[in-house]
């Protein structure tokens, strides 16, 4: 593609891209946010993560953090204020008032079926793809961050402060919103989100929620599990048992 390309004809590259860089124009690249795939995404999947906190440790927890800033570059900022840093994961405690059991529980984007932080983007960069995974196009994001507030899952976080050496995948830039991708740079090549590889146990499954041979599926008709404030209809696709 030698031609230079006009922000229309970028967009329809966005849309469209199976490769992680266009060319716009002589001498310039600009990495996208896209899947690396050939197979088309389709709502025949629903991709989602089941955590159980009862077998999921502080150590792991620490683990997926970890992987998740390795994986996707985040962490290292050196200018932000520690409520300005990003977290992608977040580590909670929860305890039942009745019996003080404390459940440790980690926190990431939902992916939420009707996910209120894509109904108010006024630029169309907060979106779901098909199979669920709920995401931000930095190259629309004109970080007004209205989803930030419309999130009630706190999932989302603002760059503060100029980047470099980001992850190909992964552009990040300041005066962004940024959250977990369900490491949809290595689902669309049929792996495992980081965090998931990160933890060395059963407690944290990932896979399509709509695969009746998934382990995922099947754990989720036999186990109990929840969605964290299910009383807000989102249709999570991460859920929790233990809990
Ligand atoms: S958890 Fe928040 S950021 Fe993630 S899809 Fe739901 S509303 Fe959007
Ligand atoms: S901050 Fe970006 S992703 Fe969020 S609502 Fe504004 S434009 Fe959309």
């Amino acid at each position: 593609m030698n031609k230079a390309l006009n922000r229309r004809d970028f967009i329809k590259i966005m849309n469209a891209t199976t490769t992680g860089v266009a060319i716009v124009a002589s001498g310039i690249t600009l990495t996208t946010f896209a899947s690396v795939s050939e197979t088309p995404v389709t709502n025949k999947k629903r991709w989602g993560l089941l955590i159980d906190t009862n077998k999921l440790t502080e150590t792991d927890i620490d683990g997926m953090v970890n992987a998740c800033q390795q994986e996707q570059g985040w962490g290292t900022e050196i200018r932000s204020t520690s409520s300005q840093k990003p977290g992608w994961i977040k580590k909670l405690k929860i305890k039942d008032k009745a019996t003080n059991k404390v459940s440790n529980l980690a926190l990431m984007c939902q992916h939420c079926e009707e996910p209120p932080c894509v109904d108010v983007c006024p630029t169309n960069a907060s979106m779901k793809r098909e199979d669920g995974i709920v995401l931000v196009d930095k190259h629309l994001c004109i970080g007004c961050r209205y989803c930030m507030m419309a999130c009630p899952y706190d999932a989302r976080s603002f760059v503060h402060e100029t980047l470099n050496n980001q992850k190909e995948h992964m552009p990040r830039g300041k005066g962004t919103v940024e959250a977990c991708t369900m490491c949809v740079h290595k689902v669309d090549k049929g792996e495992t989100p980081a965090c998931v590889e990160s933890v060395n146990s059963e407690a944290v499954i990932f896979g399509n929620l709509y695969d009746e041979s998934s382990q995922i599926n099947q754990t989720l008709k036999i186990v109990q599990s929840s969605q964290i404030r299910a009383d807000l209809n989102l249709n999570t696709g991460v859920r929790y048992s233990g809990i």
